[in-house]
C-alpha cells in the first residue's frame, strides 16, 4: 500500500475562539484529483491555508508525503512540492506568456537571468510541452496583458506545473469565466491530473460535474461527507446544507433528468436549448403552477449530472409510464438541436435498455417530430 500523500487528523484552526476548521479528518492517495465543495464560511479557504502553512493549526498537524508539514513556513512548504493557485491569476502582465512560464521553469533564477541567458533545450523543450499543455502555443509570444481572463487562469496554472509540484491546490479556478473558458480549464485540470495530485475547490456545481472524482464536502469547518458527485448530490445532509433547503424534487424526478441530460451530454456537448427542453418539460411534467415550476426548474438545474452510466438510470425506471416519460424528454431533448450521430447512437441504447413496444416508440417519436417540423414552418 502506497502512502497517502495528504495526511490530516483531528486538525482544529480557531481564529479568536471561532473554530474556521473543527476536528477536521482528511486524507488524499498520491494521484487523485480531489475536488471540495461546500457553502459559504464552511472553511475551504482555510483548509488551504493551513495545508501551505499560511495558517497554523491550532490542534492537529498537516503530513505531506509522511513529514509532518504544519508549522513550517509558506516557502518551505512550496519547496517541498505544494503548490497553490490563488483565485485571482498572478502573472507578470508585461511579459510574453513563453517569458512568464520560462520564468516558473527557472525559479531558483531571477527574471533578468532568465531572459537574458540561452535557456538550456531541456527547459525549452519543458516549456514547448507545457505551452501545449495549456492551449497557448498560438499565443507563445504576446504580452501576457493581451490575454482574456480564462487564458491568464490556464497560465498561471502553466507556471504552477512548471515549478513541478506533487500536489496542486488550485482555488475556485473557474470563478467569472465564460462557458467555453470554464470547459477548456476542466479539461487542463483534467489533463494534470493524469501526472499529479491535485486539490480544486469549486462553487461552480456544473464545473465540479465536469471534472469531479471523488467529492468531499466540507460544512462547519468539518467533512460532512465524501464519494462520487452522485453519491454526495444525493446525500440529504448535503442538498440540506449546500443547496439550502430541503429539495421537493422527488428521486424519480432526479433519475429522469439526469437520463435527459445523459443524452445531451451523448455528443460531448450540452446545448443551452437542450438544457432549457430539459428543465422546462420536466417541471411541467411535474406541476401545472407556473410558479412552482419556475421554483421546480432552478432545483432540478442542481441535478443536471452527467457521466451516469445509462442501464443505471433505467434500472431507476420501473413502471412502463415512467418509461414512456424518459423517452418522450430524452427523444425531445436530442431532438431540439437536431439529433446527430453520437446522440443516435445513445438514444439507440436507450431503446433497448427501456425495451417499450416498437409502436409506443414510434407514436412518441412521431409525435414530437410533428411539433418540431410544425415550430420550424411558423
Ligand atoms: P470558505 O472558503 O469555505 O468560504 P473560509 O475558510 O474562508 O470559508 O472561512 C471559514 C470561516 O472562518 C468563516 O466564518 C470566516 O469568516 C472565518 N475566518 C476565515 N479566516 C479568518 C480570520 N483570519 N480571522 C477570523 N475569522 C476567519
Ligand atoms: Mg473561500
Amino acid at each position: 500500500m502506497t502512502e497517502n500523500i495528504l495526511e490530516i487528523k483531528d486538525l482544529t484552526v480557531s481564529f479568536d475562539g471561532f473554530k474556521a476548521l473543527n476536528n477536521l479528518t482528511f486524507s488524499m492517495r498520491p494521484g487523485e484529483l480531489r475536488v471540495i465543495i461546500g457553502p459559504n464560511g464552511a472553511g475551504k479557504t482555510t483548509f488551504l491555508d493551513v495545508i501551505t502553512g499560511k495558517v497554523k493549526p491550532t490542534i492537529g498537524k498537516v503530513v505531506f508525503k509522511g513529514k509532518t508539514i504544519s508549522g513550517l513556513s509558506e516557502h518551505t512548504v512550496s519547496r517541498m512540492g505544494i503548490g497553490r493557485k490563488f483565485q485571482t491569476p498572478r502573472v507578470y502582465l508585461n511579459l510574453t506568456v513563453r517569458e512568464n512560464l520560462d520564468l516558473a521553469c527557472n525559479q531558483n533564477k531571477n527574471v533578468f537571468s532568465t531572459l537574458f541567458s540561452k535557456a538550456k533545450s531541456t527547459e525549452k523543450n519543458q516549456t514547448v510541452s507545457l505551452l501545449e499543455t495549456i492551449g497557448l502555443t498560438e499565443k507563445a509570444d504576446i504580452q501576457a496583458s493581451w490575454l482574456a481572463h480564462g487564458e491568464k487562469q490556464r497560465l498561471e496554472i502553466g507556471m504552477l506545473v512548471a515549478q513541478s509540484p506533487d500536489l496542486l491546490l488550485v482555488d475556485e479556478p473557474v470563478a467569472g469565466l465564460t462557458d467555453e473558458e470554464t470547459e477548456n480549464v476542466g479539461n487542463l485540470l483534467l489533463a494534470l491530473a493524469e501526472s499529479h495530485s491535485l486539490i480544486v475547490i469549486e462553487h461552480d456545481m456544473e464545473f465540479v460535474r465536469q471534472i469531479a472524482r471523488q467529492v468531499t464536502v466540507l460544512h462547519q469547518g468539518s467533512v460532512l461527507c465524501e464519494g462520487s458527485m452522485n453519491e454526495v448530490q444525493n446525500d440529504p445532509r448535503v442538498i440540506e446544507v449546500y443547496l439550502g433547503e430541503a429539495p421537493t424534487v422527488t428521486p424519480e424526478q432526479m433519475n429522469l433528468i439526469r437520463l435527459a441530460a445523459s443524452m445531451a451530454w451523448a455528443d460531448g456537448s450540452f446545448a443551452p436549448e437542450q438544457k432549457a427542453v430539459i428543465l422546462t418539460r420536466l417541471s411541467e411534467q411535474f406541476t401545472n403552477d407556473s410558479q412552482h415550476q419556475e421554483q421546480l426548474k432552478e432545483e432540478l438545474a442542481n441535478y443536471l449530472g452527467s457521466n451516469v452510466p445509462l442501464d443505471q438510470l433505467t434500472a431507476g425506471l420501473t413502471t412502463p409510464e415512467e418509461k414512456e416519460m424518459a423517452l418522450r424528454l430524452s427523444y425531445e431533448v436530442i431532438r431540439s438541436n437536431g439529433v446527430n450521430e453520437l446522440e443516435n447512437i445513445v438514444y439507440q441504447q436507450l431503446l433497448d435498455l427501456l425495451a417499450l413496444p416498437a409502436e409506443t416508440v414510434q407514436a412518441i417519436a412521431a409525435e414530437i417530430d410533428a411539433q418540431y417540423s410544425q415550430s420550424h414552418q411558423d
